[in-house]
């Protein structure tokens, strides 16, 4: 019955909108209560990376923010005492792995409307402002949400609650979670300027710039519309006035002609999560889970990570495809990376703006360190081993691990045309074999909602073999060869790129080893003795 409910979202933050586009994608019925009038108004993030803008693609979002933002193929490492660059994250590096090998610019609250107008061209109506989440209660099939709304009272019952409303979430303090973590004795001063560096006074700084110093670190942004500056007040100190933040943006930046202070923001950085984020149908996600440094864009975008992760599993379990265990994977997977990867990379991030020791993420090598720092080189552990990294390593591309995030490479598809990827695995859990089409692979097995079989090769299936209709055309097998796979393998892709299995196979033997694999990860009744998270 709760398969007719839609899904509640509480709070139109980022990770709220995107989460909503998210369902919106697998035609998942959704309602989204915000309790301000409006989106945020607030200059909070700047700096979306190239993971989100694979997720914003998948859930066909990605255009409008493009033509909002500012595009940026290279993120600075300087020393501020000596104006030296130190090394810079290449994310043109990443030509094998995305097909927007770039992070963009953006301030949050122009992303925000954007975020807003697409989800009211996808579910007319599911965003509702001046909605106050009270309270809530669950039951077997449901929620019911009480919210204090312009019209007063109401009462909406939904199949599951998704907890995105901030740090402060009453979703949260009501299931009486704990969190932990501490707070920053520095806050964090961000300064929006307007200044023309471009042409009237050039200085070339890259569109994104760390500049390291045990003194006093400063990060320094290009906005589609302006130049942003951030960097930490001392404990204790006052907010400058407007005379004082101009003074020291030309001490930074030197003599320039004219020079204007458009906006600022004060805030207190946290470093703080939640200790369980599900709680039966009603599951934290973003800020209300993990409360991160906001350091090396590390915020807002590991927030995107969950609202990548949750949906396709909602719309599995709301479809009849998949049990409710394949929801338990959502925590598995994302906790440990926000945690411990962008925790804790954000963390060290910080230190080492101060002078301390070199990131990992920052010697890694120029495909590892663009790879981890724009990617989030995320390998989840999909299968429960406790396999899991935020950080790649190498100058050039490494073969991929079960977990891993696969590339998003193009090959030709049954109609003839380029399909990358991301876009294949979007809708569907894919079954790769790759093997040669011409020796008439078995790929077949009992039709399995939500799975599709291909063969891939770099021989084109002739059209009498019987599979034309699903196989893939790899022209000297560069998909094969950037995964690093032998011949004769199975590569499983769930909808959100994740490799959920590598396994060998043997081309003709009649055993459906993909049809297996699907049912355990999707914990169907028939298979409930295979155990994994997924
Ligand atoms: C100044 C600043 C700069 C930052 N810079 C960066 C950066 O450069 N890069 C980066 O990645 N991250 C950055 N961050 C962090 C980033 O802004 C957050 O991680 C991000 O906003 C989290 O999104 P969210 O949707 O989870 O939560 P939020 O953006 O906090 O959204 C939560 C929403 O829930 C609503 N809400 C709360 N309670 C209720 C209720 N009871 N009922 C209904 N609605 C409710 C709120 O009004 C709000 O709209 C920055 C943060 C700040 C403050």
């Amino acid at each position: 019955m709760s398969k007719q409910l839609p899904v509640a979202i509480v709070g139109a933050g980022p990770v709220g909108l995107i989460t909503a586009l998210g369902l919106a994608r697998y035609d998942v019925p959704c309602l989204v209560f915000e309790e301000d009038g409006r989106l945020s108004l607030d200059t909070k993030a700047g700096t979306t990376l190239t993971r989100t803008l694979e997720v914003l693609h998948r859930y066909r979002a990605l255009e409008p923010v493009l033509r909002a933002a500012l595009r940026v193929d290279e993120i600075g490492d300087i020393d501020r005492a000596t104006n030296t660059p130190r090394a810079s994250v290449r994310t043109y590096e990443l030509t094998e792995d995305t097909r927007f090998p770039f992070v963009i610019n953006i301030p949050q609250h122009e992303l925000e409307p954007v975020l807003g107008a697409v989800l009211e061209e996808r579910a007319p109506g599911a965003l509702h402002l001046g909605h106050r989440l009270e309270s809530f209660t669950q039951d077997a099939d449901g929620v019911t949400l009480q919210l204090d709304t312009p019209q007063g009272r109401q009462e909406v019952r939904a199949a599951y609650l998704l907890a995105c409303d901030g740090g402060r979430s009453v979703v949260r303090e009501q299931l009486g979670i704990a969190v932990s973590g501490h707070t920053l004795a520095e806050r964090y001063m961000l300064v929006d300027l307007r200044v023309a560096l471009d042409v009237d006074n050039p200085r070339d700084y890259p569109y994104l710039a760390y500049f390291g110093d045990p003194q006093e670190w400063m990060i320094l942004v290009r906005q589609p519309h302006c130049w942003r500056f951030l960097y930490p007040l001392a404990p204790g100190r006052p907010e400058p006035d407007t005379a004082e933040l101009e003074a020291k943006a030309r001490r930074f930046i030197g003599d320039v002609s004219d020079l204007e202070v458009l906006g600022t923001n004060v805030y207190t950085v946290h470093h703080r999560v939640a200790d369980r984020w599900r709680e039966g149908r009603v599951f934290l996600m973003g800020d209300a889970a993990h409360l991160i440094t906001p350091m090396w864009a590390l915020g807002l975008n590991t927030g995107v990570l969950d609202a990548s992760n949750l949906p396709w599993r909602l719309a599995w379990v709301l479809r009849g495809w998949a049990s409710d265990r394949l929801l338990d994977g959502y925590e598995t997977e994302q906790s440990p990376v926000a945690i411990k990867g962008s925790g804790e990379m954000a963390e060290a991030a910080r230190a080492y703006m101060s002078g301390g020791d070199e990131v990992g993420a920052m010697n890694a090598g120029d495909w590892g360190n663009a790879f981890t720092r724009s990617l989030l080189g995320v390998s989840l552990d999909v299968d429960g081993t406790g396999d899991w990294s935020m950080v790649k390593v190498g100058d050039r591309p490494t073969p991929v691990r079960t977990g891993d995030r696969a590339p998003d490479l193009p090959v030709f598809g049954p109609d003839g045309g380029i399909v990358h990827l991301h876009d294949l695995a979007a809708d569907h859990v894919l079954a790769l074999h790759f093997t040669d089409a011409r020796r008439r692979p078995a790929i077949a097995g009992p039709e399995q909602p939500g799975l599709r079989r291909y063969v891939v090769s770099r021989w084109d299936a002739p059209l009498d073999s019987g599979l034309r209709d699903s196989a893939l055309f790899d022209p000297g097998a560069r998909l094969q060869r950037r995964l690093g796979i032998a011949d004769d393998t199975l590569v499983l892709i769930r909808p959100d790129a994740h490799i959920a299995a590598i396994v060998p196979i043997a081309p003709t033997a009649e055993r459906d080893v993909a049809g297996e694999l699907y049912a355990a990860m999707t914990a169907t009744p028939e298979r409930e003795e295979v155990h994994g998270q997924w």
